[in-house]
């Protein structure tokens, strides 16, 4: 039996030498839209690019195999990954997701349910009364973000993908936040991960992507029919740059969250600082979970100003190094202010319900020296006295 992949090995080097006409080593880009017949009624394993495409298909099998699952469908957007997946859903039935998700999850969801296609129930997933009272109607989904976007709140998915499975609901964890480099959510019981591969799979702010890994084959043919019925199948060269960013997913990120971890322990040291959401820091609620389920803590983290609205104003003006725009996951370091830009689309009752409050900042820590990096919070705070 063949020695099975290291991860690091799969990301860096999966299909390398795979191209039987040319014998490239790098797998090419095939923008064909469209592929010969062999023949009367001969259809071969490509017909349409929108059923399929080989080199969407590299991406596929790398993103399938770093998740552990048995295939992937790869998506033009992180959202159009999401919504994928609740077309799985049946009409009526009830989508369980946390109160605290990404604010475009968070508004795809909302129209769904204005629309009457299934039942929403927004709730604090660390909430085991909750948790409890919501697998208690019998939901088809459990939607999990871990950790979540803004606020960085981890939860347990191995407990509450049992409790799922136990109430009969199908289990979804997006991954964007992690990549399949710091948690496997199929190895800890979910049935779906999701990913914006916008963000660390393809980590340098140049594609928008999404992909979605099954654990079982049906599911993996299921949305791959559903994926060719609506359209939502990615483009071939946004999956050959993005499998080009997979190379190197494992040392950047690694990277990044050295990083990460310095800037955390520097905010949480700091006067104009109240808070500091960072799973790596011993003080974070959701620490010792991140630990059992995470290999490593990752390089997302928000803090909340004291000073509110006037000193997040004056601090993203201030930065230099970090740049103040949406997204995240990229090799350069950004800087945002969840409540006018990336959960914008949160009600404010709705931000108020999860905490996501005025006076707070998102990072998304990327490669620079972590001496620049300090070096630029500590004189943008520094406006602040
Ligand atoms: N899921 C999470 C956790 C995200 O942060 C994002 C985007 O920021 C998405 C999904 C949506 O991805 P995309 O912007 O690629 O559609």
């Amino acid at each position: 039996m063949p020695r099975a992949r290291d991860p690091r090995t799969i990301a860096a080097a999966n299909g390398v030498g795979s191209d039987t006409a040319f014998g490239a080593v790098t797998p090419p880009l095939h923008l064909s839209t469209t592929y010969l017949f062999d023949g009367f009624e001969g259809e071969g394993r490509y017909a349409y690019s929108r059923t399929a495409n080989p080199t969407r298909d590299q991406l596929a099998d790398t993103l399938a195999k770093l998740e552990g699952g048995a295939g992937a469908v790869v998506t033009s957007s992180g959202m159009a990954a999401v919504d994928l997946v609740l077309s799985q859903v049946e009409p009526g039935r009830l989508v369980v997701a946390p109160h605290d998700c990404y604010g475009g999850t968070y508004r795809l969801l909302a129209a769904r349910a204005d629309r009457r296609q299934f039942e929403i129930a927004f709730i604090d997933q660390s909430d085991p009364a909750a948790m409890g009272e919501a697998l208690g109607r019998g939901p088809a989904l459990l939607l999990i973000e871990t950790p979540s976007n803004p606020l960085m709140r981890v939860v347990d998915v191995r407990v509450l993908s049992s409790q799922a499975k136990a109430a009969g609901a199908k289990v979804a964890v997006d991954n964007t936040f992690l990549s399949p480099a710091l948690q496997q959510p199929l190895s800890l019981g979910a049935d779906y991960v999701i990913h914006s591969t916008t963000k660390y799979l393809n980590g340098h702010s140049d594609v928008v992507g999404g992909a979605v890994i099954a654990a079982a084959p049906a599911d993996v043919e299921a949305l791959a029919a559903w994926a060719n019925m609506t359209g939502v199948t990615g483009s071939p060269f946004d999956a050959y740059m993005t499998l080009r960013g997979v190379r190197t997913l494992f040392p950047r990120i690694e990277r990044q969250q050295q990083n990460a971890a310095a800037v955390a322990a520097f905010l949480q040291a700091h006067r104009a600082v109240s808070a500091v959401h960072y799973p790596g820091l011993a003080s974070h609620p959701g620490h010792e979970i991140a630990r059992s389920q995470q290999s490593g803590f990752g390089a997302m983290l928000s803090f909340d100003l004291a000073g509110g609205t006037e000193a997040v104003r004056k601090v993203v003006e201030a930065v230099q190094v970090f740049s103040l725009a949406e997204s995240l996951g990229g090799v350069e370091s950004l800087i945002a202010h969840p409540a006018t830009m990336t959960h914008a689309a949160m009600s404010p009752e709705a931000r108020a319900i999860a905490g996501i409050g005025d006076g707070l900042l998102r990072l998304s820590v990327g490669l620079e020296s972590e001496a620049d990096l300090l070096a630029d919070l500590d004189q943008a705070l520094g406006t602040l006295s």
